[in-house]
């Protein structure tokens, strides 16, 4: 690589952007309501989605950027072939100091032990209720017991750390708090409460449907055992950590909606089908698959550079002014 790899990714508002997330489908085996269409939903073709040698390639230039941490995220990254192949290649690129992976958990009692042997440890596993009907009525599939056997799998082939990601929804899923972070304090899996964002295909979001951070903390200090925020946080993590004063655990927020983190934010992200974002919420992506097909390393290099600089401030979903982007939760990778 020539001297354009040689210094970090910082955008024009300081942030240095060293965490990559990667969608490897916008393919799911199930229809959360908040993310996709419950029918007749258009996947990308294949031709356009990158294949794992492109995504490895990518990957090799990025972290000359000083990228060192990843995430394979979708759609459903399981349901795409050969993933622990790919991981294989993805951890044994040198620079790669972390990896992990979100998942629906719906394929882990297939899957995870292949995974495990590829070297991946960290997971973060999407539940948002212990209740059949109600894990129905979100995912409208009925797998919730395929999730509670890969969650169990998971833990006993070693895999650590287990997160557990919970979408909140308000006059949803005010019952399924107490269970589920009774179920992670009985596990040694962390919980992380996502407010519900205006990402969802079906464009039902609006703020009266976000069940805020502070509102599950109340409920979890009163019901569970009360909540303290962590002595030490990370700044640029994008979850607040609170952890129960009878040493039962920590618990995880991401309040992108009720408590914007973006000035402590260091992701990019890139799509199955090759397309850049510098936020979850950007209107603007800048295609790489083309760089991928027929161009340089430099080139490329180059490219990531600019579409960092171009970051803007922060995503304004609390501003009249925002505007939800084109692409719903499935097809960006959350
Ligand atoms: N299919 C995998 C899964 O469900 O974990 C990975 C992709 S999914 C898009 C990544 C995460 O996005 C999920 O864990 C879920 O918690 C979150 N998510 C999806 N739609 C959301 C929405 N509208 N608001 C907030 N979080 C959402
Ligand atoms: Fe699939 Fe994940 Fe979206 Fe649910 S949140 S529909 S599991 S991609």
């Amino acid at each position: 690589m020539s001297t354009l790899a040689a210094a970090p990714l910082v955008d024009s508002f300081g942030r240095v952007h060293n965490n990559l997330r990667i969608s490897i489908t916008d393919r799911c085996n199930v229809r959360c309501f908040y993310c996709m269409p419950e029918k007749g939903v258009e996947f990308m073709p294949r031709s356009e989605i990158l294949t794992f040698e492109e995504i490895e390639r990518f990957v090799r230039v990025a972290v000359t950027l000083g990228v060192n941490k990843i995430r394979i995220t979708g759609g459903e990254p399981l349901v795409r072939k050969d993933l622990p192949v790919l991981l294989r290649k993805l951890i044994d690129i040198p620079g790669v100091n972390d990896i992990a992976l979100t998942t629906n958990g719906v394929l882990l009692p297939k899957l995870a032990g292949p995974l495990y042997d590829a070297g991946l440890r960290r997971l973060n596993i999407h539940l948002d209720t212990l209740d059949r009907d109600r894990f129905f009525h979100i995912t409208r599939r009925d797998d919730l017991g395929k999730v509670l056997d890969g969650i169990a799998l998971a833990r006993r082939l070693g895999f650590g750390p287990i997160k557990l990601n919970a979408v909140a929804v308000k006059n949803l899923v005010e019952e399924d708090i107490v269970p589920i972070a009774r179920f992670c304090r009985e596990n040694r899996i962390e919980p992380r409460f996502i407010e519900f964002m205006p990402l969802d295909a079906q464009q039902l979001w609006n703020k009266s449907k976000v069940l805020t951070a502070d509102e599950i903390i109340e409920t979890l200090s009163r019901e569970v055992a009360p909540l303290v925020p962590v002595a030490d946080p990370d700044p640029r993590a994008p979850a607040t950590e609170y952890v129960y004063t009878d040493g039962g655990g920590t618990v995880g927020f991401i309040s992108s909606v009720s408590k914007p983190f973006c000035m402590n934010c260091n992701r990019l992200r890139i799509t199955s089908d090759g397309k850049l974002r510098y936020c979850l919420f950007a209107i603007e992506e800048t295609d790489v698959r083309g760089i991928l097909r027929s161009g340089t390393d430099e080139e490329l290099a180059r490219t990531i550079r600019e579409t960092v600089s171009k970051k803007w401030i922060g995503h304004e979903i609390n501003s009249s002014r925002f505007v939800a982007p084109p692409r719903p939760m499935y097809a960006i990778g959350g």
